[in-house]
């Protein structure tokens, strides 16, 4: 992975020499500046009449554009086109798709202050976590090209004792729907239509209904790439509309969805009542993800490690950290220093360097994360809480807070945002407290902080989890270098940006 090619500045960290970047992106940031969205069929934009417009998480006065939804009608017509398209597409061979992938990098690369202002003005995302957005979704395809051209370029030959040969290739399934959340706009959106693309699938793509602005763009930058319009569609609209009937539709040969687990359940159902052969589903979703905490442990690193894994994003990443196990002998240490990182943390906008945390993403995310907090005021105790700014009423803001409580089992589900529970446990319990852990269900991330190699090793073989971090913070998994995807309620598998991820959406055909 050493040839990645990032031009538009520095890998991770914001460089003295930003402003002329952030020039550009500013150049995008007026009022003057709307984006007017369509759904996007065989090429074409489709005025359904049915047009929304987006305003910004920050500042609810402050529109980002408009989009039309796509309606039933225009639902079809995107289906029968990629079913018509698919026989030519997966003829074709792996590395032509796989050119598109990296001329698609390109693009985003070259269009990135388009991309990092729609990722503030759509999904209130910070500088970083917009530079970061960007550089994942241009990840995504350069290594699933080169996964491509690896592992389908040419098919697999067998030969056996008598001399007789046999080959199996792997190609595309079909159809494939592609549902993604509004949490990572582009890097998900983009990762999961390629991935079905670059292995000879046609797709139709549903962005989540808060960021298509976003996600046109993309869709967009891959026809200007090379794939055909009438292999790759995109439908903007709420699950209801949209999202149902490209679930229900028969002719859907596989599907990949990211979101929460209660969606990923009904679309199993939705698939399954279609009566047909079953496909398959690749299914990222939900965690209540831990960080285990023991008396070895470095203080000062484990706040950076846990503030940044529970608040960075405003706790809206599926990785987040939502409840913190410490060790009794060191807990009236770390507490006190969780509450004032929190208190040093800075709530504003999120196009600001200044800024830490941004706004959630909608009021109806807002409603819920606050009632959870009116909740825990009652049944834990607050730890801390970080200042919100004098504007916050603009916009969905919501103060990241941490309680604590006496048990996970307080916690029934995900609450994505800002919000840390911290749960005290002794030395001889941790089994226990990692089987409680496991049977919550989920599997997604753990981070680990200790200095005892024996306790880490110990807590890795016990806890079923898809991501787990030894004394480090556990959001931001690097494509190619951390592959990323759970278990249990937290999805049924794959790792995108993995070495195994392109098989998922493919099938081995006999040659
Ligand atoms: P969500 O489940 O509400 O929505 C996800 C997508 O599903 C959206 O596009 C939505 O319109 C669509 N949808 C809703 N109802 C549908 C239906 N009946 N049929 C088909 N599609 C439907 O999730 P969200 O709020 O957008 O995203 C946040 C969730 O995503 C969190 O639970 C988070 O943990 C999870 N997530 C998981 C990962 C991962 O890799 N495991 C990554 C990012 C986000």
């Amino acid at each position: 992975f050493a040839e990645r090619k990032n031009s538009f500045g520095p890998n991770i960290e914001i460089a003295s020499d930003w402003g002329p970047f952030k020039a550009k992106i500013d150049a995008f940031m007026t009022q003057d500046t709307q984006w007017r969205a369509y759904p996007l069929v065989g090429g074409e934009k489709v005025e359904t009449g049915q047009t929304h417009t987006v305003t910004s998480p920050y500042d609810h006065s402050e529109t980002a554009g408009q989009i039309d939804w796509a309606d039933a009608a225009t639902v079809t017509k995107a289906i029968d086109l990629a079913e018509a398209a698919y026989p030519a597409w997966s003829s074709r061979p792996a590395s032509e798709r796989a050119d598109c992938l990296d001329k698609t990098a390109d693009l985003m690369e070259e269009n990135y202050a388009e991309l990092i202002a729609l990722c503030h003005r759509e999904a209130g995302k910070t500088i970083q976590d917009s530079i970061d957005e960007v550089r994942e979704a241009v990840d995504f395809c350069r290594y699933y090209a080169q996964q491509a051209r690896t592992n389908f370029a040419a098919p697999h030959t067998f030969t056996n004792y008598l001399g007789q040969e046999q080959s199996v290739q792997m190609t595309g399934r079909g159809v494939f729907t592609c549902i993604s959340p509004w949490n990572f706009p582009l890097a998900i959106f983009s990762g999961q239509v390629v991935a079905a693309l670059v292995v000879g699938n046609t797709v139709v793509a549903k962005p989540a209904e808060q960021t298509s602005l976003i996600a046109v763009r993309a869709i967009e930058m891959m026809h200007q790439a090379g794939v055909p319009t009438d292999v790759l569609h995109l439908l903007p609209g709420d699950g209801a509309t949209v999202g149902a009937p490209i679930t229900s539709d028969k002719r859907i040969a596989g599907l990949a969805f990211t979101g929460s687990t209660g969606t990923a359940q009904l679309i199993n159902r939705t698939l399954a009542a279609r009566g047909v052969a079953p496909v398959p589903v690749i299914a990222e979703t939900g965690g209540q993800n831990a960080m285990l905490i023991d008396s070895t442990s470095l203080p000062e690193q484990v706040v950076r490690d846990a503030v940044r894994s529970a608040f960075a994003s405003a706790g809206q990443r599926c990785s987040a950290l939502r409840v913190m196990f410490v060790q009794e002998d060191i807990a009236d240490r770390v507490i006190p220093m969780i509450k004032g990182a929190m208190q040093e943390q800075s709530v504003g906008l999120p196009y600001l360097h200044s800024t830490d945390v941004g706004p959630v993403i909608d009021k109806k995310a807002q409603t819920m994360l606050l009632e959870h907090i009116e909740r825990m005021k009652v049944e834990g105790k607050l730890i801390g809480e970080t200042a919100l700014p004098a504007f916050a009423d603009k916009g969905t803001y919501v103060a990241p807070a941490a309680f604590e409580i006496a048990s996970i089992d307080q916690l029934t589900d995900e609450k994505f945002g800002p919000i840390l529970h911290v749960v005290r446990y002794k030395a001889k319990d941790l089994d226990k407290i990692i089987d409680t852990i496991n049977n919550s269900g989920f599997g997604l991330t753990m981070g680990v902080h200790s200095r005892n190699e024996t306790t880490c090793a110990r807590i890795a073989r016990r806890a079923r989890v898809g991501n787990l971090y030894i004394n480090r913070d556990q959001v931001g998994a690097v494509v190619g270098v951390q592959p990323f995807g759970g278990q249990g309620l937290s999805g049924t598998g794959p790792k995108a940006g993995g070495p195994h991820y392109l098989q998922r959406f493919a099938i081995e055909k006999q040659l």
